[in-house]
């Protein structure tokens, strides 16, 4: 997520000040509501904290908000973390144990299940190993 880093050149400490955590979307930036006047709120409230003389990195949002109250702070550079991100699964894969040896079945999105050998579409995960204990045993 997006960061930024203030200085205090002030001989004020800030203490604790509390600010609601925004749900940060996959490019760091805040998630808005749909008025698009304010960031969503995920309804934990973090306490923030940069002493007189300090550097400290906040997220971004967090340090545009305190910039906002605190017109003293100053904006060091703007850094980006690059966070891992996993790819997406869209089928699940289903292991059953309805027959002696494993085999997996597809379960597709709308729940039915596809029969590896075949492609035959089932209702359940139960009706497949019956399909396949049946037209597929030589696969066992
Ligand atoms: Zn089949």
């Amino acid at each position: 997520m997006k960061t930024k880093i203030l200085h205090n050149p002030s001989e004020k400490d800030i203490i604790d000040y509390k600010i609601e955590e925004a749900v940060v979307g996959q490019d760091g930036e805040p998630v808005y509501e749909e008025s698009g006047t304010r960031p969503k709120w995920t309804g934990k409230t973090y306490e923030w904290s940069i002493k007189a003389g300090e550097n400290v990195e906040f997220p971004a949002y967090v340090a545009d908000y305190l910039k906002q109250i605190y017109g003293f702070l100053e904006e060091g550079e703007v850094k980006e973390v690059k966070e891992e991100v996993k790819e997406a699964q869209p089928i699940e894969v289903v292991k059953t144990d309805l027959t002696p040896n494993s085999y997996k079945a597809k379960r597709l999105e709308d729940g039915q299940m596809a029969c590896p050998f075949c492609g035959k579409v089932f209702k359940n995960q139960r009706a497949v190993a019956l399909h396949i204990g049946v037209a597929h045993r030589d696969k066992f």
